[in-house]
């Protein structure tokens, strides 16, 4: 097996993992890895192209034949194989994310610790799941719908990957990954740790390349039968489009600007250190990040000290020292957007309550920003319709708990929200209410079997346990007459 070059200090990469081996790329178009905190080129990355993205296809194929046909136990066993493999590089998976992502020690290393579950879960998750059932004279299996194509955003590359490839394994499926260009080196390590898990050729496959490129071959080839994609809205739609063409199966999982819903009842010390937490995750480059906190007009004041008192334990700095909350954004681009947001709201006329514009102090050769927290925001402003996926967070007063209801739901999106009250029954009564895939109340949490996925514009389909295995599965009935 190649390892990753090392020349001076600058990496390479060159190969991608098809049928079971890593392969030089057939595409010659070199980009840079940039290493966010302060904007050096650390590794060059050699992209895939069309052909790359066909060889895997062809790979897959090939291994669907007879891993189509594999038993639950089998599939058990492998899952098993993966999260034991991934397991034992859980140190070197975080120390990649921290650097090419700028991803904060600590959630970095709870992202690869999720992906490492996922294997568990999943597997878990298909002992549970019929994939037989008969009466009758009838009988109704589940069957592996064919070579899935799995896309995934920047922002959590070792969940994306596991969690997409745990449920297609355990389906029966075969696949070929298409990570994001921008985790290159964190893809790298994760194929390493994946291909330990020895299982047979073909099965999955990994193809470094632009979306462009190797996301549009997926979408369109006719042997893919299904796409599994995590990204923005506007590319789910493009994908949703042109595999209409090949009839492609397409579970998405986009954005959100998700709303917290702290009620009148709720303690403000636990609930406002709970609300920022949901907001800043992953420096705020997350999906479900809990962007929109509404709050009841009558405790504004008392709401606007929680929130200076909360922010301070908020430090923006180093990602790779574990008392830093905030680290840099992914890139340049990613940067100017969030700041461009920051911009936006002041012109819009929100308060700047915490942070503002420009880089914070000392931190001048990085992609960072000022975790902000805008006030007297009204829900039809920009900063508080339009995902920014960055550390901004805006602070929505509400008068009754019905309008609350009401301004959390009128948002093109869907994914997550919380709840924070005293009184649990009216804080499960209010998320009943709310259109989101996944409602968390007071606080983040999480359940590996609970389904993750969006209503309106957040996707299409579900993610997680065994919701996630039957999107890739197909319903066959056999009935005797
Ligand atoms: P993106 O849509 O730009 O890219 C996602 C992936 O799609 C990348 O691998 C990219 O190369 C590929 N791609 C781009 N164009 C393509 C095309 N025409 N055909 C096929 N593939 C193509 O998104 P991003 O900037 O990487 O990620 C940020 C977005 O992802 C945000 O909107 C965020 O909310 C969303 N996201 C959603 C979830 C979720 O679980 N719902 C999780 C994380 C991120």
């Amino acid at each position: 097996m190649e390892a990753m070059m090392e020349k001076d200090t600058i990496k390479t990469v060159t190969t991608h993992y098809i049928d079971g081996a890593f392969v030089e790329s057939h595409g010659r178009q070199v980009i840079d890895v940039v290493k966010p905190t302060n904007g050096q080129v650390i590794a060059r990355v050699t992209l895939g192209d069309e052909e790359d993205t066909r060889r895997a296809i062809a790979a897959a194929k090939r291994a669907f034949a007879s891993f189509s046909r594999t038993t639950k136990e089998e599939r058990s066993r492998y899952l098993l194989r993966l999260h034991k493999a991934v397991s034992a590089r859980i140190d070197d998976l975080t120390g990649v994310m921290v650097e090419e992502y700028g991803g904060v020690a600590q959630f970095a290393r709870l992202i690869v610790e999720s992906g490492v579950t996922a294997f568990a879960a999943a597997e878990k998750g298909l002992q549970e799941l019929p994939l037989r059932q008969s009466w009758g004279k009838t009988t109704v299996t589940l069957e592996p719908v064919g070579v899935a194509g799995l896309i995934t955003a920047w922002n959590a590359n070792a969940l994306f990957i596991c969690l997409k490839l745990a449920s297609a394994v355990a389906a029966g499926c075969t696949v070929v990954l298409k990570p994001s260009e921008m985790s290159s080196l964190q893809t790298r390590v994760m194929v390493e740790a994946l291909n330990a898990a020895e299982l047979p050729k073909g099965v999955f496959n990994v193809v470094t390349g632009l979306g462009t490129v190797v996301g549009a071959e997926l979408v369109r080839n006719p042997d893919v039968a299904k796409i599994s994609f995590t990204g923005s809205v506007a590319v789910g739609e493009a994908i949703m489009r042109d595999g209409a063409a090949t009839m492609k199966r397409v579970t998405l999982e986009l954005g959100g600007k998700s709303p917290t819903i702290v009620l009148d009842d709720a303690n403000l010390d636990k609930a406002i250190p709970s609300a920022l937490i949901l907001a800043f995750l992953n420096s705020g480059q997350a999906c479900a990040a809990g962007t929109r906190l509404l709050v009841p007009k009558s405790r504004l004041d008392d709401v606007r000290r929680a929130i200076r008192d909360g922010m301070r334990a908020f430090t923006v700095g180093d990602p790779a020292d574990p008392s830093i909350a905030i680290g840099p954004m992914v890139s340049q681009k990613q940067y100017e957007r969030v700041e461009s947001y920051i911009r936006k709201g002041i012109e819009e006329g929100a308060e700047v309550l915490v942070g503002g514009e420009g880089r914070p102090k000392g931190l001048e050769a990085g992609y960072f920003v000022k975790p902000t927290v805008f006030v007297n925001v009204k829900n039809d402003m920009t900063i508080a319709q339009e995902e920014i996926f960055g550390p901004v967070l805006s602070v929505i007063a509400y008068d009754s708990e019905d309008e609350a209801i009401r301004i959390a739901n009128d948002s093109k999106y869907g994914l997550h929200a919380a709840v924070m009250g005293t009184d649990l029954q009216r804080a499960h009564r209010v998320a009943s209410q709310l259109q989101a895939g996944r409602v968390v109340i007071n606080g983040m949490t999480d359940d590996p079997q609970a389904p993750w996925g969006g209503f309106k514009y957040s996707g299409v389909g579900r993610e997680y346990g065994r919701y996630g295995i039957e999107a890739f599965l197909e319903t066959r009935a056999i009935l005797e007459s």
